[in-house]
Protein backbone atom coordinates (compact mmCIF):
# COMPACT_ATOMS: atom_id res chain seq x y z
CA UNK A 1 0.00 0.00 0.00
CA UNK A 2 1.32 4.01 -1.26
CA UNK A 3 1.68 6.24 1.90
CA UNK A 4 1.35 9.39 1.76
CA UNK A 5 4.21 10.61 3.73
CA UNK A 6 7.09 11.44 1.37
CA UNK A 7 10.71 11.14 1.43
CA UNK A 8 13.91 12.54 0.06
CA UNK A 9 17.37 10.76 -0.45
CA UNK A 10 20.09 12.47 -0.99
CA UNK A 11 23.67 10.83 -1.04
CA UNK A 12 26.57 12.29 -0.15
CA UNK A 13 29.97 11.55 -2.14
CA UNK A 14 32.52 13.36 -0.33
CA UNK A 15 35.75 12.92 -2.89
CA UNK A 16 36.93 15.20 -5.59
CA UNK A 17 39.60 14.97 -8.28
CA UNK A 18 41.40 17.91 -6.36
CA UNK A 19 39.82 20.97 -4.16
CA UNK A 20 39.20 23.64 -5.70
CA UNK A 21 40.56 26.75 -4.03
CA UNK A 22 37.05 28.15 -3.38
CA UNK A 23 35.28 25.13 -2.05
CA UNK A 24 34.55 24.55 1.69
CA UNK A 25 32.30 21.35 0.69
CA UNK A 26 33.26 18.36 3.11
CA UNK A 27 34.98 16.76 0.18
CA UNK A 28 38.55 15.97 -0.37
CA UNK A 29 40.78 13.25 -2.82
CA UNK A 30 41.25 9.85 -1.99
CA UNK A 31 42.26 7.00 -3.35
CA UNK A 32 40.52 3.56 -4.91
CA UNK A 33 40.26 1.90 -2.17
CA UNK A 34 39.23 4.62 0.52
CA UNK A 35 36.04 4.85 -2.19
CA UNK A 36 35.44 1.36 -2.58
CA UNK A 37 35.13 1.24 0.97
CA UNK A 38 33.21 4.13 1.17
CA UNK A 39 30.31 3.04 -1.30
CA UNK A 40 29.94 -0.59 0.45
CA UNK A 41 29.41 1.63 3.74
CA UNK A 42 26.88 3.72 2.01
CA UNK A 43 25.08 0.70 0.79
CA UNK A 44 24.83 -0.38 4.56
CA UNK A 45 23.80 2.28 5.91
CA UNK A 46 21.07 2.47 3.46
CA UNK A 47 20.01 -0.98 4.29
CA UNK A 48 19.82 -0.04 7.96
CA UNK A 49 18.29 3.14 7.79
CA UNK A 50 15.52 2.18 5.11
CA UNK A 51 14.03 -0.07 8.25
CA UNK A 52 12.71 2.85 9.80
CA UNK A 53 11.31 4.25 6.97
CA UNK A 54 9.25 1.77 5.85
CA UNK A 55 5.97 3.91 6.44
CA UNK A 56 7.75 6.68 3.39
CA UNK A 57 7.75 6.66 -0.13
CA UNK A 58 10.92 7.99 -1.83
CA UNK A 59 9.81 10.83 -4.93
CA UNK A 60 13.46 12.10 -5.68
CA UNK A 61 17.03 10.83 -4.83
CA UNK A 62 20.21 13.25 -5.42
CA UNK A 63 23.76 12.03 -5.55
CA UNK A 64 25.73 15.31 -4.42
CA UNK A 65 29.47 15.86 -3.15
CA UNK A 66 31.88 16.19 -3.87
CA UNK A 67 32.22 14.61 -7.35
CA UNK A 68 29.74 11.56 -7.54
CA UNK A 69 31.38 10.71 -10.43
CA UNK A 70 34.77 9.91 -9.28
CA UNK A 71 33.62 6.86 -7.46
CA UNK A 72 33.27 3.61 -9.46
CA UNK A 73 30.17 3.70 -11.79
CA UNK A 74 29.03 0.41 -10.79
CA UNK A 75 29.52 0.97 -7.10
CA UNK A 76 27.65 4.36 -7.50
CA UNK A 77 24.55 2.10 -9.09
CA UNK A 78 24.87 -0.26 -6.42
CA UNK A 79 24.12 2.19 -4.12
CA UNK A 80 20.97 3.18 -6.12
CA UNK A 81 20.05 -0.17 -6.76
CA UNK A 82 20.03 -0.70 -2.76
CA UNK A 83 17.73 2.03 -1.99
CA UNK A 84 15.35 0.72 -4.81
CA UNK A 85 15.51 -2.38 -3.28
CA UNK A 86 15.01 -1.02 0.30
CA UNK A 87 12.99 1.65 -0.12
CA UNK A 88 9.71 2.49 -1.68
CA UNK A 89 9.54 4.78 -4.55
CA UNK A 90 7.38 6.27 -6.89
CA UNK A 91 7.56 5.65 -10.71
CA UNK A 92 8.27 8.82 -12.05
CA UNK A 93 11.03 9.57 -9.19
CA UNK A 94 13.66 12.00 -10.12
CA UNK A 95 17.30 11.01 -9.62
CA UNK A 96 19.44 13.34 -10.25
CA UNK A 97 23.53 13.13 -9.85
CA UNK A 98 26.18 15.29 -10.29
CA UNK A 99 29.05 15.68 -12.19
CA UNK A 100 32.64 17.30 -13.30
CA UNK A 101 33.77 17.87 -16.46
CA UNK A 102 35.68 15.42 -17.68
CA UNK A 103 35.49 12.57 -15.21
CA UNK A 104 32.60 10.70 -16.68
CA UNK A 105 33.00 9.05 -20.23
CA UNK A 106 30.41 7.08 -22.62
CA UNK A 107 30.59 3.77 -20.84
CA UNK A 108 30.09 5.27 -16.96
CA UNK A 109 26.75 7.00 -18.58
CA UNK A 110 25.27 4.26 -19.65
CA UNK A 111 25.79 2.58 -16.42
CA UNK A 112 24.38 5.68 -14.69
CA UNK A 113 21.26 5.98 -17.10
CA UNK A 114 20.99 2.16 -16.86
CA UNK A 115 20.72 2.43 -13.16
CA UNK A 116 17.68 4.81 -13.20
CA UNK A 117 19.37 8.33 -12.92
CA UNK A 118 17.22 10.45 -14.56
CA UNK A 119 18.60 14.00 -14.22
CA UNK A 120 21.82 15.15 -14.75
CA UNK A 121 23.90 18.36 -12.57
CA UNK A 122 27.34 19.57 -14.56
CA UNK A 123 29.86 22.15 -12.63
CA UNK A 124 30.47 24.28 -15.51
CA UNK A 125 30.58 27.58 -13.40
CA UNK A 126 32.35 29.41 -16.40
CA UNK A 127 33.35 29.47 -20.07
CA UNK A 128 36.41 31.20 -19.43
CA UNK A 129 39.34 29.24 -19.12
CA UNK A 130 41.41 31.65 -17.24
CA UNK A 131 38.81 32.13 -14.49
CA UNK A 132 38.39 27.92 -14.65
CA UNK A 133 41.93 27.98 -13.82
CA UNK A 134 42.02 31.10 -11.22
CA UNK A 135 39.02 28.52 -9.97
CA UNK A 136 41.78 25.92 -9.40
CA UNK A 137 38.72 24.07 -10.97
CA UNK A 138 40.38 20.69 -12.95
CA UNK A 139 38.24 21.37 -16.41
CA UNK A 140 38.71 23.63 -19.12
CA UNK A 141 35.29 24.54 -21.40
CA UNK A 142 36.90 22.21 -23.71
CA UNK A 143 36.38 19.35 -21.85
CA UNK A 144 33.29 20.27 -20.49
CA UNK A 145 32.21 20.60 -23.89
CA UNK A 146 32.93 17.13 -24.81
CA UNK A 147 30.96 15.82 -21.09
CA UNK A 148 27.88 17.97 -22.23
CA UNK A 149 27.87 16.34 -25.55
CA UNK A 150 28.38 12.99 -24.07
CA UNK A 151 25.53 13.03 -21.16
CA UNK A 152 23.37 14.30 -24.24
CA UNK A 153 24.16 11.51 -26.74
CA UNK A 154 23.59 8.70 -23.49
CA UNK A 155 20.19 9.83 -23.70
CA UNK A 156 19.53 12.34 -21.02
CA UNK A 157 17.00 14.61 -21.67
CA UNK A 158 17.49 16.59 -18.04
CA UNK A 159 20.09 18.79 -17.69
CA UNK A 160 21.54 21.09 -15.16
CA UNK A 161 24.28 23.49 -15.70
CA UNK A 162 25.91 25.17 -12.58
CA UNK A 163 27.35 28.78 -13.70
CA UNK A 164 29.33 30.83 -11.13
CA UNK A 165 29.57 35.23 -11.69
CA UNK A 166 31.08 37.40 -9.13
CA UNK A 167 34.39 36.10 -9.67
CA UNK A 168 37.33 37.96 -8.94
CA UNK A 169 38.10 40.49 -11.80
CA UNK A 170 35.13 39.13 -13.60
CA UNK A 171 33.64 41.60 -16.01
CA UNK A 172 29.81 42.05 -16.46
CA UNK A 173 30.77 41.73 -19.75
CA UNK A 174 32.45 38.31 -19.59
CA UNK A 175 29.76 36.97 -16.84
CA UNK A 176 27.41 38.11 -19.89
CA UNK A 177 28.79 36.22 -22.53
CA UNK A 178 29.33 33.16 -19.68
CA UNK A 179 25.52 33.22 -19.87
CA UNK A 180 24.70 33.49 -23.41
CA UNK A 181 27.38 30.73 -24.40
CA UNK A 182 25.39 27.99 -21.24
CA UNK A 183 22.36 29.58 -23.57
CA UNK A 184 22.86 28.09 -26.28
CA UNK A 185 23.54 24.51 -25.51
CA UNK A 186 20.22 24.94 -24.40
CA UNK A 187 20.24 22.94 -20.67
CA UNK A 188 16.70 22.69 -19.12
CA UNK A 189 17.76 23.95 -15.62
CA UNK A 190 20.39 26.58 -14.97
CA UNK A 191 21.59 27.08 -11.40
CA UNK A 192 23.41 30.66 -11.42
CA UNK A 193 25.03 31.43 -8.10
CA UNK A 194 27.20 34.25 -7.20
CA UNK A 195 31.37 32.95 -5.99
CA UNK A 196 30.62 33.01 -1.51
CA UNK A 197 34.50 33.23 -0.27
CA UNK A 198 34.68 31.32 2.39
CA UNK A 199 36.67 31.06 5.63
CA UNK A 200 39.60 28.36 5.85
CA UNK A 201 39.84 28.25 1.70
CA UNK A 202 42.93 29.48 0.18
CA UNK A 203 40.45 31.82 -1.68
CA UNK A 204 39.29 33.17 1.74
CA UNK A 205 43.07 33.10 2.82
CA UNK A 206 43.70 35.02 -0.08
CA UNK A 207 41.23 37.45 0.34
CA UNK A 208 42.49 38.14 3.97
CA UNK A 209 45.92 38.75 2.59
CA UNK A 210 44.11 41.46 0.19
CA UNK A 211 45.58 39.23 -2.51
CA UNK A 212 41.89 38.87 -3.97
CA UNK A 213 39.36 41.23 -4.84
CA UNK A 214 35.66 40.36 -5.34
CA UNK A 215 33.73 42.50 -7.00
CA UNK A 216 31.49 45.09 -5.47
CA UNK A 217 28.56 44.43 -4.40
CA UNK A 218 27.01 46.75 -7.31
CA UNK A 219 28.42 44.95 -10.04
CA UNK A 220 27.40 41.28 -8.79
CA UNK A 221 24.08 42.66 -8.60
CA UNK A 222 24.18 43.66 -12.22
CA UNK A 223 25.07 40.01 -12.67
CA UNK A 224 22.51 38.48 -11.26
CA UNK A 225 19.98 40.60 -12.95
CA UNK A 226 21.61 40.62 -16.26
CA UNK A 227 21.60 36.72 -15.90
CA UNK A 228 18.11 37.54 -14.53
CA UNK A 229 17.10 39.07 -18.13
CA UNK A 230 18.99 36.82 -20.68
CA UNK A 231 17.54 33.56 -18.63
CA UNK A 232 13.44 34.52 -18.62
CA UNK A 233 13.94 36.25 -22.36
CA UNK A 234 15.46 32.86 -23.42
CA UNK A 235 11.69 31.55 -21.93
CA UNK A 236 13.22 29.40 -18.77
CA UNK A 237 11.17 29.78 -15.88
CA UNK A 238 13.21 31.95 -12.60
CA UNK A 239 11.66 29.65 -9.91
CA UNK A 240 14.53 30.27 -7.03
CA UNK A 241 16.87 33.00 -6.16
CA UNK A 242 19.59 30.99 -7.83
CA UNK A 243 17.70 28.67 -9.86
CA UNK A 244 15.96 28.80 -13.71
CA UNK A 245 14.11 26.13 -15.50
CA UNK A 246 12.49 25.56 -18.47
CA UNK A 247 8.81 24.97 -17.91
CA UNK A 248 8.28 21.51 -15.90
CA UNK A 249 12.07 21.17 -15.36
CA UNK A 250 12.34 22.71 -12.12
CA UNK A 251 14.15 20.62 -9.41
CA UNK A 252 11.55 18.74 -7.78
CA UNK A 253 14.64 17.58 -5.19
CA UNK A 254 15.05 21.02 -4.10
CA UNK A 255 11.92 22.57 -4.53
CA UNK A 256 10.94 19.52 -2.16
CA UNK A 257 14.18 21.07 0.44
CA UNK A 258 12.50 24.38 0.49
CA UNK A 259 9.20 22.99 1.30
CA UNK A 260 10.35 21.26 4.18
CA UNK A 261 9.78 18.37 3.07
CA UNK A 262 11.54 15.07 5.06
CA UNK A 263 14.79 13.82 3.55
CA UNK A 264 17.23 11.44 4.68
CA UNK A 265 20.73 11.95 3.94
CA UNK A 266 23.25 9.19 4.05
CA UNK A 267 27.13 9.64 3.52
CA UNK A 268 29.25 11.63 5.09
CA UNK A 269 28.16 14.54 6.74
CA UNK A 270 24.87 14.55 5.31
CA UNK A 271 22.06 16.05 6.88
CA UNK A 272 18.65 14.57 7.54
CA UNK A 273 15.23 16.25 8.47
CA UNK A 274 12.55 13.66 9.60
CA UNK A 275 9.55 14.54 11.18
CA UNK A 276 10.76 17.74 12.04
CA UNK A 277 14.15 16.04 13.69
CA UNK A 278 17.33 17.13 12.14
CA UNK A 279 20.44 15.56 12.60
CA UNK A 280 23.76 15.32 10.81
CA UNK A 281 25.96 12.30 10.32
CA UNK A 282 29.13 11.67 11.15
CA UNK A 283 31.90 13.67 9.82
CA UNK A 284 35.12 12.15 10.26
CA UNK A 285 35.80 9.85 7.03
CA UNK A 286 37.77 7.12 9.31
CA UNK A 287 34.85 7.07 11.74
CA UNK A 288 32.22 7.00 9.23
CA UNK A 289 33.92 3.79 7.65
CA UNK A 290 33.86 2.14 10.80
CA UNK A 291 30.23 2.95 11.66
CA UNK A 292 28.36 4.48 9.16
CA UNK A 293 24.71 4.78 11.54
CA UNK A 294 27.07 7.32 13.48
CA UNK A 295 26.02 11.08 13.70
CA UNK A 296 27.89 13.97 14.36
CA UNK A 297 25.90 15.10 17.56
CA UNK A 298 21.94 14.32 19.47
CA UNK A 299 19.38 15.22 16.79
CA UNK A 300 17.78 18.49 17.37
CA UNK A 301 13.53 18.19 17.45
CA UNK A 302 12.36 21.47 16.21
CA UNK A 303 10.12 23.51 18.20
CA UNK A 304 6.87 24.78 16.28
CA UNK A 305 8.69 28.44 16.29
CA UNK A 306 11.48 26.57 15.07
CA UNK A 307 8.98 25.38 12.16
CA UNK A 308 7.22 28.14 11.04
CA UNK A 309 10.79 30.18 10.68
CA UNK A 310 12.07 27.65 8.52
CA UNK A 311 8.78 27.74 6.69
CA UNK A 312 9.58 31.31 6.12
CA UNK A 313 13.16 31.86 4.99
CA UNK A 314 13.02 28.69 3.01
CA UNK A 315 9.57 29.27 1.35
CA UNK A 316 10.52 33.04 0.60
CA UNK A 317 13.84 31.49 -1.18
CA UNK A 318 11.33 30.43 -3.82
CA UNK A 319 9.75 32.99 -6.47
CA UNK A 320 6.04 31.72 -5.55
CA UNK A 321 6.39 32.22 -1.78
CA UNK A 322 4.73 30.89 0.91
CA UNK A 323 0.86 30.08 1.07
CA UNK A 324 -0.61 31.86 3.95
CA UNK A 325 -3.59 29.04 3.42
CA UNK A 326 -0.83 26.41 3.61
CA UNK A 327 1.32 28.07 6.82
CA UNK A 328 -2.37 27.80 8.73
CA UNK A 329 -2.89 24.77 7.66
CA UNK A 330 -0.10 22.85 9.11
CA UNK A 331 0.70 25.56 12.11
CA UNK A 332 -3.38 26.31 13.12
CA UNK A 333 -2.31 30.04 13.10
CA UNK A 334 -2.08 32.50 10.86
CA UNK A 335 0.89 33.85 9.16
CA UNK A 336 0.23 37.69 10.16
CA UNK A 337 -0.95 36.42 13.43
CA UNK A 338 2.48 35.05 14.09
CA UNK A 339 4.53 37.25 11.62
CA UNK A 340 2.43 40.96 11.23
CA UNK A 341 5.33 43.58 12.42
CA UNK A 342 7.83 41.89 10.10
CA UNK A 343 5.45 41.07 7.12
CA UNK A 344 3.66 44.84 7.72
CA UNK A 345 7.78 46.32 7.68
CA UNK A 346 9.22 44.75 5.02
CA UNK A 347 5.84 45.36 2.57
CA UNK A 348 5.90 49.23 3.24
CA UNK A 349 9.75 48.78 2.64
CA UNK A 350 8.96 47.56 -0.55
CA UNK A 351 10.61 43.87 0.29
CA UNK A 352 7.68 41.45 0.04
CA UNK A 353 4.76 41.61 -1.73
CA UNK A 354 1.45 39.84 -1.41
CA UNK A 355 0.37 37.76 -4.66
CA UNK A 356 -3.09 36.16 -3.85
CA UNK A 357 -2.75 33.99 -0.74
CA UNK A 358 0.85 34.08 -1.26
CA UNK A 359 3.37 36.54 0.30
CA UNK A 360 7.05 36.71 -1.49
CA UNK A 361 9.90 38.61 -2.11
CA UNK A 362 10.05 41.46 -4.52
CA UNK A 363 12.47 42.30 -6.74
CA UNK A 364 14.18 44.30 -4.62
CA UNK A 365 13.62 41.63 -1.33
CA UNK A 366 15.56 39.40 -3.36
CA UNK A 367 18.95 42.36 -3.37
CA UNK A 368 18.95 41.74 -0.04
CA UNK A 369 16.70 38.59 0.42
CA UNK A 370 19.38 37.59 3.31
CA UNK A 371 18.54 40.44 5.03
CA UNK A 372 14.97 40.06 4.56
CA UNK A 373 14.33 35.80 5.74
CA UNK A 374 16.77 36.42 8.74
CA UNK A 375 13.95 38.85 10.21
CA UNK A 376 11.61 35.67 10.57
CA UNK A 377 14.27 34.13 12.90
CA UNK A 378 13.35 35.14 16.60
CA UNK A 379 15.92 34.72 18.94
S1 LIG B 1 34.45 20.00 -7.54
FE1 LIG B 1 32.91 20.96 -6.21
S2 LIG B 1 32.96 19.82 -4.28
FE2 LIG B 1 34.84 19.31 -5.43
S3 LIG B 1 36.38 20.69 -4.64
FE3 LIG B 1 35.50 21.66 -6.47
S4 LIG B 1 33.81 22.93 -5.70
FE4 LIG B 1 34.40 21.51 -4.07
Amino acid sequence: MMTNKTLELYFHIPFCVRKCLYCDFLSAPADEATKSRYMEALVRETQEKAKVCTDYTVTSVFFGGGTPSVVNPQALAKVLNTAKACFRFTKDAEITMEMNPGTVNADSLSVYKEAGINRISIGLQSTNDRYLEKLGRIHNFETFLKTYEAVRKAGFTNVNIDLMGALPGQSLAEYEADVKTVLELNPEHLSVYSLMIEEGTPFGDRLEQNKLEPPEEELEREMYWRAHELLTKAGYEHYEISNYAKPGFACRHNVGYWKRISYLGLGLGASSLMENRRYQNEKSLSTYLQNPLATSEEAETLSGQEQMEETMFLGLRMLEGVSRKEFAETYAIDMDTVYKNVLDRNERDGLLENVEDRVRLTPRGMDISNYVMAQFLKD
